[in-house]
């Protein structure tokens, strides 16, 4: 089982589209949510979304947003533009599949939640305090979590004992075998650890692995789109340099 997991795509359908070519074969595909803002084309990307991940997918903050669940005044300026015209894109039919996904999903070896655990929304798990808080909110051995745009892993001791999360680059692997996880694959369509690839991973439950990827995509394209579409030069500049 070779489960292809996507998080924070935030419209970037080029990016999508690069990492969906370089994955391969996949038996299934998960997304932790965050389908849409920032970007240029979020009509496409819900539409691949909902197709490509009937099993799993949790809803972010952005999504949350255009679908009226929060105030936009929760935003920055910027981000608050960009969602805003994000939900005058979308037609009935995307904001109902919006509507429907859940903020948690969980089997019972894994989680899946947008920030994390205790708040599945807003929360930023971004440093072993946070994610020592979080391990208690979850029952099973791994917990994939997305929103902070940036790929990282920690185990459950490594937590406790206040050590540094991991910072994975392209191709690291993760053995799963033995212990509890926290695990965020980065971001497809804007990443923000200073490498402007699209980040994914590839979970094979089977094997007890997850494994980090980075797929260059054509960056200019996806910025001449959010250009066209009169997207804040801020969000179109950033893109290229990963922040
Ligand atoms: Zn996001």
């Amino acid at each position: 089982m070779r489960i292809l997991v996507l998080s924070d795509v935030h419209a970037n359908l080029v990016a999508l589209e690069a990492v969906l070519a370089d994955a391969g074969r996949v038996d299934d595909v998960w997304s932790i949510g965050d389908v849409v803002g920032y970007g240029p084309r979020p009509r496409e990307c819900v539409e691949m979304v909902r197709i490509l991940t009937p099993n799993v997918s949790v809803i972010g903050n952005h999504d949350w947003a255009c679908i009226g669940r929060l105030s936009l005044e929760d935003f920055n300026p910027v981000a608050r533009f960009a969602s805003y015209w994000t939900t005058t894109q979308l037609a009935a039919e995307h904001l109902q599949y919006l509507e429907s996904l859940p903020n948690r999903v969980m089997d019972r070896e894994w989680t899946v939640v947008h920030g994390s655990p205790r708040h599945p929304i807003w929360e930023y798990i971004y440093n072993a305090r946070v994610a020592a808080l979080n391990f208690p909110a979850f029952d099973t051995r791994l917990c994939l979590v997305g929103h902070t745009h940036v790929p990282l892993f920690i185990r459950e001791d490594e937590a406790l004992a206040n050590a540094s999360p991991h910072h994975p680059g392209d191709d690291t692997v993760v053995d799963l075998s033995s212990g509890r996880f926290i695990i965020n694959p980065g971001s497809v369509g804007q990443p923000r650890d200073g490498d402007p690839r699209a980040a994914y991973a590839i979970f094979e439950p089977d094997d007890a692995r997850l494994t980090f990827r980075r797929v260059t995509y054509d960056v200019a394209h996806t910025q001449s789109q959010m250009r066209d579409e009169g997207l804040p030069e801020s969000l179109v500049s950033r893109i290229a340099v990963g922040v």
